[in-house]
């Protein structure tokens, strides 16, 4: 099977989003590492809820409810972050209106808001407002992201440059695990900012106990080390 892949163009909505993020005006872009954290623990609860009421969901799936963790993977040659989560997943049409919409009401509201904000502390109208996952691409050019969902055997694969477009494709691939990991080409700049080198350790470290302090579930963090 040749997987094929499709072009998508974002709601108008998110486009207007995206583009503030990718022009990040703010100051506190860390807060992307919050927000993805905490959806891969939303997906984390989810599984386990779902294994819950659907007893045979585990079994089928090779999932082990005992083992339901977050790694944050560290390529510091490539230069990417993957957040990886091995929790509920996603089916194709979830990824496309998950992540391709807002179906929120207030997004335009808050998109002004966005416009206006100069300090970080409105940043977290970000968060509050439920469009975490866009945060990425404050520090991120690409981000792409492979989902496989509890209970199914598509694969899906979802990129984008937070310009106008995304592509997803079917991806042929009966061993994937289930869950969810996103992968954070890292803006070429931040490299020289040894406060925000989003590939070193002890970064992190400090803003997954920041920021991701109340989150249950183990954070592993997996930084390969390379010679320089
Ligand atoms: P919110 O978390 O407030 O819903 P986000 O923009 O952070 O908004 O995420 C949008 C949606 O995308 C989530 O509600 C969830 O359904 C889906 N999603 C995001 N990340 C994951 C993930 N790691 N696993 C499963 N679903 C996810
Ligand atoms: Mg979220």
């Amino acid at each position: 099977m040749t997987a094929q892949i499709e072009t998508h163009e974002f709601q108008a909505e998110a486009r207007q989003l995206l583009q503030l993020m990718v022009h990040s005006i703010y100051s506190n872009k860390d807060i992307f590492l919050r927000e993805l954290v905490s959806n891969a623990s939303d997906a984390l609860d989810k599984l386990r809820l779902e294994t819950f009421r659907d007893k045979d969901l585990a079994d089928a799936g090779g999932i082990d409810i005992d083992d339901l963790h977050i790694d944050l993977e560290v390529d510091r040659v490539a230069r990417t972050l993957t957040v990886r989560d091995n929790g509920i997943g996603m089916s194709r049409d979830e990824v496309v209106g998950l992540i391709g919409t807002i179906a929120k009401s207030g997004t335009g509201e808050l998109i002004k808001q966005l416009r206006e904000a100069k300090n970080s502390a409105n940043v977290d109208l970000i968060g509050q407002f439920g469009v975490g996952f866009y945060s990425a691409f404050m520090v991120a050019d690409t981000v792409t992201l492979v989902t496989r969902k509890a209970g199914r055997s598509e694969v899906t694969r979802w990129s984008s440059d937070g310009s106008g477009t995304y592509t997803v494709e079917t991806l042929d691939d009966a061993d994937a695990p289930v869950g969810t990991a996103i992968t954070l080409h890292l803006k070429p700049e931040d490299a020289e900012d040894q406060l925000h080198d989003y590939t070193a350790e002890s970064v992190l470290r400090d803003l997954v106990r920041r920021y991701s302090d109340f989150v249950t579930w183990p954070i592993r963090l997996r930084t390969e080390k390379t010679e320089d």
